[in-house]
């Protein structure tokens, strides 16, 4: 199939900052090609931009949306005129769908999320979570993850930073859905042990394994990890990180967060077009 840019094209991107290391292009571009959508998806580097300024612009370009990738998850929200109620819960969007000059926010990382696991075997409704870190992007996944149906999440963050706001989720979540959450500091080996043995389903959302600090884990002693636990890392560089290693090495299953990030665009997608992406010819090309 013919792919021309004309003077019809539309235009989407990224904003944030580094972006010149993302899938994404590639991803919706070859998307935008299989289908035949007169579409084109560009990243921008904001470092040194007027955040509020950049998105006045895409607005009056008419641009079809946008993601946003760190640090601007947060600060695009007084820019929009409307936020889903997920995203709104989050505290944060990824996707931004421009439906006739109106702004309106999205979060898709937890719903991609959701997916791969689920597409891994694990059936939400009947498992407990435990989920480490308390981030931009473990928000977004406990908040799926109790829309989906998990009856209770057990946070796990150290008494640092994001330990304030591990609570508010936790809080807004038990507020909000049918799901209890708690929160547990990660320094308390045997609170941590207690919510591993309950749950069926493990997720590493903190950065700690991530390259280049490749030989570190967040789970202090690797015999916590029981058969019975799927141990998701949703890093995905490197693509087996020390948890999983040690995770198979216990006999859990394992799966690595690659698939979050196909099926998060999936879902950006399918709020920018209202169609499917072709994620099989995508996962073939670009995330093997
Ligand atoms: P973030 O908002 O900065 O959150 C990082 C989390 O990790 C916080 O809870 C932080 O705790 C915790 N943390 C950092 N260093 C730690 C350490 N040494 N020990 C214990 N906890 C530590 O980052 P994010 O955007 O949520 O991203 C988190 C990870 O997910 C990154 O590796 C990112 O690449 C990955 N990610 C993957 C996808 C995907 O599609 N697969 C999407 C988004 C993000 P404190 O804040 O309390 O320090």
């Amino acid at each position: 199939m013919t792919y021309e840019i004309t003077g019809r094209t539309r235009l989407g991107c990224l904003l944030g900052t580094p972006v010149t290391h993302s899938l994404s292009p590639m991803m919706y571009n070859e998307s935008f090609r299989l289908l035949g959508i007169d579409r084109v998806y560009l990243c921008f580097d904001t470092k040194n931009a007027d955040l509020g300024a950049l998105v006045q612009s895409l607005r009056q370009m008419d641009v079809f949306g946008f993601n946003l990738t760190m640090p601007d998850k947060e600060r695009i929200l007084p820019f929009l005129d409307e936020i889903d109620p997920a995203a709104q819960m989050i505290g944060a969007v990824n996707t931004v769908k421009n439906e006739n000059g109106r702004l309106i926010g999205y979060n898709t990382d937890g719903v991609g999320y959701m997916r791969s696991v689920c597409e891994a075997g694990c059936d939400p409704s009947i498992s407990e979570m435990t989920l480490l870190g308390a981030g931009g992007a473990a928000a977004s996944i406990a908040v799926h993850a109790a829309l989906d149906g998990i009856p209770a999440l057990h946070i796990v963050n150290r008494h640092g930073r994001s330990w304030e706001k591990a609570l508010c989720l936790a809080e807004t979540i038990t507020r909000n859905t049918n799901c209890r959450a708690d929160v547990t500091d990660l320094a308390d080996n045997a609170a941590v042990q207690d919510c591993l043995a309950k749950s069926r389903l493990l997720t590493n959302a903190t950065s700690v394994g991530m390259s280049p600090n490749e030989d570190t884990t967040p789970i202090a002693d690797s015999t916590w990890l029981h058969p019975d636990l799927l141990v998701s890392d949703i890093i995905y560089n490197p693509r087996q990180t020390r948890l999983l290693r040690d995770a198979a090495a216990q006999g859990c299953r394992t799966l690595n967060g690659l698939y979050m990030l196909l099926y998060q665009g999936a879902a950006a997608f399918r709020i920018w077009t209202g169609q499917d992406m072709p994620v099989e010819e995508v996962r073939k090309k670009y995330f093997q």
